[in-house]
């Protein structure tokens, strides 16, 4: 591992676009911008040196609530649901040209306030647009179907908005996330409630700068600002919201979850992972090693789908374990800003606490530590940096093997044949993602076939498309979003029965 050091990003210029009122960073709120109803406010940070950059709005409930009866204007009497779709996506193509147009700027806002490197966040900010894109495209086509009926009747079915969208997102991809939930929804013809991740609400906030200047209509995208347990927990209990979408933990989901129960919401959770990466002894030695680091320490673990869980076939155990351990210790940890630099902070310091906590458990649970464990000093002590983390000589039941840590550590397991294999990968109580490497392609589908989770790769990790459906199997999560899937899940089906010999049926009272 090296420490990359790197000058102070300069915030006031990089985030000289990002609207304010009164100096502080305000909500857009039925397409206006507000501070909070109770005047609070609190400040963000950038995690790579713990400076405050910006000053932000903390909304409450009440801002919430304002919110959610802007988009119910804008839903029940506003143009938006009545527009064209080809007029809705008009304006969706030419917000993800805006994107395009301002992706430097992007990527530059959530390496500040994220820390992850500019390698990644210019992949989100690309990957932002074309998801947009992907779904101004959907919007045009053909969504019903027909059915063959008996006579005399004519059914089909068509697609319609579900209403007004609760949208709950977290800090580890700030834009892209936002963008997930916000671009089929509008597609579909929703109107949305966005809450971003306090810690990293500025690219958000800068995407909503955006839908103004292209005069989306009013109340149709709204971001408020605040707590999860305040305008989180208000935008899932509402009786006037009709769908709440939620990416995080598994056990705020749950919580949501119970909120949703108030008017029987539709509900969609994108949840957290302990996904398994099972390398048998046959394959490609270098590609297999390359992504077991790539699964692990790309946004320094910070993702959901994280190859948390290396499951190696005994006879390459010794050998693979030297490579990576070798490879993970030249891994360049600092700022997201220095082009040098591949893995950046962890988001803040109480989320450090916490991956620290289970690098302790490890240890005391009996786990080999090969490298890494620690915090780093120098010219990083004032980030929340923690070097590439890797235990060997685990145990299933071990906490480090079955919860996830959502940091840079990863944990190794051993296996001898296939059965043990999948057994190993399918033991814990999550099932988004997972990867197997091997030449035996046959074996290659048998495992991955056996694999419980919703997202998987053979000989690759992490490959993420607009085009294909993401989403978890046990508790990882409910539905699904991208691909056809994800605009499916932002509408209620409405099946239409059409009588075609109009005469009476004289059933009754004859
Ligand atoms: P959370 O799940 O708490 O946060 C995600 C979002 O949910 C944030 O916007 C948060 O608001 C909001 N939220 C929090 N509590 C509630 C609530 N009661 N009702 C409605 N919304 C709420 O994640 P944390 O940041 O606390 O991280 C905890 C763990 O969750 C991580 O260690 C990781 O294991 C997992 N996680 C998984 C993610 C994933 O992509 N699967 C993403 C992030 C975390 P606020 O602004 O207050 O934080």
């Amino acid at each position: 591992m090296q420490a990359v050091s790197h000058p102070p990003a300069n915030a006031d210029e990089i985030l000289h676009n990002v609207p304010r009122v009164d100096g502080v960073v305000p909500m857009y709120v039925g397409g206006a911008w507000r501070l909070a109803a109770d005047g609070a406010t609190r400040d963000v940070c950038n995690p790579a040196n713990g400076l405050a950059i910006a000053t932000v709005a903390e909304g409450g409930a009440a801002d919430a609530e304002a919110a959610i009866l802007a988009a119910r204007r804008a839903f029940d009497d506003g143009p938006w649901g009545t527009m064209s779709a080809a007029d809705r996506a008009a304006l969706l193509f030419k917000l993800a040209d805006a994107i395009d147009a301002h992706r430097e700027e992007f990527m530059r806002i959530d390496t500040l306030n994220n820390g992850k490197p500019l390698r990644e966040t210019e992949y989100d900010a690309v990957d932002a647009a074309n998801c947009f894109r992907y779904y101004a495209g959907l919007a045009t086509k053909p969504h019903g179907q027909t059915f063959d009926v008996p006579a005399p009747s004519q059914t089909f079915t068509v697609r319609e908005p579900i209403g007004v969208c609760g949208q709950i997102v977290p800090w580890n991809y700030p834009l892209l996330m936002a963008v997930w939930k916000l671009a089929p929804a509008l597609a579909a013809g929703n109107v949305c409630v966005l809450k971003p991740s306090e810690l990293t609400p500025l690219s958000t906030i800068r995407l909503a700068a955006l839908f103004e200047e292209l005069e989306f209509p009013a109340g149709v995208v709204n971001v408020v600002l605040g707590p999860g347990a305040t305008v989180g927990h208000t935008l899932a209990a509402s009786a006037l919201v009709d769908k709440i979408a939620f990416t995080g933990g598994t056990k705020t989901g749950r919580s949501i979850m119970h909120d949703a129960t108030s008017n029987l919401k539709k509900i969609s959770l994108e949840l957290g992972g302990k996904s398994p990466n099972v390398v048998f002894a046959d394959a490609d030695f270098d590609t297999a090693v390359d992504y077991a680091l790539f699964g692990i320490f790309a946004n320094a673990g910070q993702v959901c789908s994280a190859g948390s869980r290396l499951i190696l076939q005994r006879s390459l155990h010794d050998r693979f374990v030297e490579r990576l351990v070798e490879r993970a210790q030249k891994i360049r940890v600092g700022d997201g800003f220095d082009p040098q630099t591949e893995m950046g902070p962890i988001i803040s310091p109480v989320h450090r606490e916490r991956v620290e906590s289970y690098i302790r458990a490890g240890e005391e649970e009996g786990a080999q530590l090969l490298c890494g464990g620690n915090r780093l000093g120098g010219p990083l002590a004032s980030g929340n940096f923690i070097a590439p983390t890797i235990f060997d000589d685990t145990s299933p039941g071990m906490r480090i093997v079955q919860e996830e840590i959502f940091g840079p550590v990863l944990v190794v397991q051993t296996f001898d044949d296939e059965a043990q294999a999948v057994a190993l990968a399918n033991d814990t109580v999550y099932g988004l993602a997972g990867a197997v490497f091997t030449n035996d392609i046959a074996k290659a589908h048998r495992v991955i076939r056996k694999m419980r989770a919703g997202i998987t790769w053979i000989n690759t990790y992490h490959p993420t498309y607009n085009e294909a459906p993401w989403g978890g199997y046990k508790q990882s999560g409910i539905g699904r979003e991208l691909g056809t899937y994800g605009y499916d899940a932002y509408t209620e089906v409405k099946q239409i029965n059409v009588n075609l010999d109009v005469a009476p049926s004289g059933w009754f009272g004859q």
